[in-house]
């Protein structure tokens, strides 16, 4: 008989909390219960956690901060496997550093601009973790994480294995990582830099951010990705006067076109709603096809 999900969190001494509210754990502040969240606190654990998981047949999913995801109201039966026990300290080395999946980016990004390491300065605005970061191709101000790895640790067969940089086809704002993947760390190489200038660039691009995102309201970035060629999503929506249009407690940003806001009162729903009449909008304007950023868990 297959081993229930609190047989093999016992059996591996992993943390787990059941029954969930989603909302909480994502910050578009959607989403309905999910079955367990489990938090392992070793990459090992994670690489063995997830591998019980598929011979129990049970359905899970990478977790990290929860900036990118948009999770529909409805019950989830699956496992959230989170990242946010995965927080061992960053390892420096020369211009290496290597860091578990479930720690900050924004830290990160500080405390190589202290040590005089330059290369992600441009990073430091987005909220996620790094293992979100590998697995989105993150990326902002023309820097993306992609440019600075050296190798990603993942969950193979139950180990953790170490993939070299040249065997990952990163792509904007992609990776080749699918659902079935369990990011648990990487190493990244920077430049030689000035932890002065580092320090004034991350505070512009901070500055900037502040001045032209809603970054205090509850969102998950770019709902979509930029177009290949043309202009910027958010232009394409701000010029069909989008901006402002609510469904029950979602909105499109009057700050920023190509993200949604919600109020405590928002559902999924309202964001599914409002995404597709963006779609249909920009469709039939400008014959153009929104393809999403943001991740969805339906
Ligand atoms: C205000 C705001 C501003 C933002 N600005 C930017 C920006 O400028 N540029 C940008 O690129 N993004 C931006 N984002 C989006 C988001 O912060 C990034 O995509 C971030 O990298 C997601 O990290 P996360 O830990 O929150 O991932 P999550 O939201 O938890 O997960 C996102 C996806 O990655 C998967 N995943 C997460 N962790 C792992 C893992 N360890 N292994 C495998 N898969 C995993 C999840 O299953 C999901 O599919 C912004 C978001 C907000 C709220």
């Amino acid at each position: 008989m297959p081993k229930s999900i609190e047989q093999i969190c016992a059996g591996l001494d992993i943390a787990a909390r059941f029954r969930q509210p989603m909302r909480r754990l994502t910050s578009l502040r959607v989403g309905g219960e999910i079955a367990c969240v489990a938090f392992p606190d070793t990459p090992e654990k994670a690489a063995k956690l997830v591998q019980q998981l598929d011979e129990s047949g049970q359905r899970w999913s990478p977790l990290g901060y929860g900036t990118n995801l948009l999770v529909a109201d409805g019950p989830l039966d699956r496992v959230a496997v989170s990242v946010r026990s995965l927080t061992a300290p960053a390892r420096f080395d020369g211009l290496r550093v290597t860091v578990p999946a479930g720690y900050s980016l924004p830290r990160l990004v500080n405390q190589c601009a202290d040590r005089g390491l330059s290369g992600i300065e441009g990073l430091s605005p987005i909220p996620g973790s790094v293992g979100g970061a590998v697995k989105m191709n993150a990326g902002s101000h023309g820097y993306e994480i992609a440019d600075v790895i050296e190798s990603v640790e993942v969950a193979q067969d139950g180990r953790v294995v170490t993939l070299p940089r040249a065997a990952i086809d990163f792509a904007y704002r992609h990776s080749p990582f699918t659902e079935r993947d369990l990011i648990l760390g990487a190493t990244l190489r920077l430049r030689p830099g000035d932890a002065e200038a580092s320090r004034a660039a991350i505070a512009e691009y901070r500055r900037h951010r502040a001045a032209t995102q809603p970054v205090n309201a509850n969102s998950a970035g770019c709902i979509f990705k930029n177009p290949r060629s043309g202009p910027a999503t958010g232009r394409l929506i701000d010029e069909l006067g989008l901006k402002g249009e609510t469904i029950g407690g979602a909105t499109i940003s009057p700050c920023h076109a190509n993200f949604i806001v919600t109020n405590g009162a928002a559902r999924a729903d309202d964001i599914f709603a409002l995404i597709e009449r963006i779609r249909q909008r920009v469709r039939a304007a400008r014959g153009v096809e929104l393809e999403m950023e943001v991740k969805v868990w339906d």
